[in-house]
Formats: structure tokens, sequence, C-alpha cells
């Protein structure tokens, strides 16, 4: 993990967010045995318990809501989507966590996964208790248009 020399002497300040980000990627990683999850999972999970002071209270939208990530660009490396958009599908995606944790805890998500498999945002949405992705996609985007508090 890259780190810049400047952010050594700010401890609480950035480098502690990115440590927690890339701890919880590790944590992750561990809890699927090494399998990939979903990129919105991934690095919505990584956000959300990465969060910073009044971060953590209440999502912040951005002054322009805009469109909602299409469900497949959330579920595929956000490195192949341009700067902009990548942008946004990291903001959706932690949106979409703050979601899927008001029904039920990571930890209860993680442990409903199946031992063995790919672990697609099927799989996800369904241990996170939603019939199905396409669903979970459709209820994030409805409260991400409505700018619903989460
Ligand atoms: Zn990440």
């Amino acid at each position: 993990m890259p780190i810049a020399r400047e952010m050594l002497s700010n401890v609480q300040g950035s480098l502690a967010t990115i440590l927690r980000h890339e701890l919880s990627h590790a944590v992750l990683s561990f809890r699927s045995g090494g399998r990939s999850w979903p990129t919105w999972f991934d690095e919505g999970v990584a956000q959300y318990l990465s969060c910073r002071k009044r971060d953590c209270d209440q999502f912040r939208f951005p002054p322009n809501n805009g469109v909602f990530t299409g469900k497949e660009d959330l579920s595929k490396p956000f490195v192949t989507l341009n700067n902009v958009d990548a942008g946004r599908a990291y903001l959706h995606s932690l949106y979409m966590v703050r979601l899927i944790v008001r029904q039920t805890s990571l930890d209860d998500i993680i442990a409903r996964i199946p031992a063995t498999g790919t672990l697609t945002s099927e799989v996800l949405a369904e241990a996170a208790r939603w019939d199905s992705y396409v669903n979970l996609w459709r209820d994030t985007n409805y409260w991400w248009t409505e700018k619903k508090e989460l």
C-alpha cells in the first residue's frame, strides 16, 4: 500500500481512513475465503467501515445527486469506468451498503453467504434479505432519487 511521506505527519487524517479502508478489504477477502465480492459490496463496505466523524452518522449527498449507477456497472471493477463514473460508483456503493445495513448487520450478511461458489450481486442481495439484486438496485435507485437520508 503506497503511502506518501506527508501523510505520516497526520495519523488521524487521511492515513487513518485509508488504513481502515484497506484493512476492511483484507477482512472481507478473508471472510470470503479469497473469493471476489461484487465491487459495490467490497467498496461500499470498505467506505462504510472507514467513515470519519459525522460522515458515519449520515450520508452526505452531492449537490446534484444525478443518475444512479447502473446495476451492471456497480458489479464490475470500477477501474473499467472513467474517473467521473468511477467516483459516482464509489458513492453509490456506499449508499447501497448503508441501505442494506438498515435491515441486517454486515456480520449477518457475510454469515449467510454460501461457503463455495461465485459471490455474485444476486448472492449478496439474497444474503442481505432482498429477494433479488434487481430489486435491491431498484430500491436503492428510488431512495437515491428521492434523496432519502441513510
Ligand atoms: Zn477500496
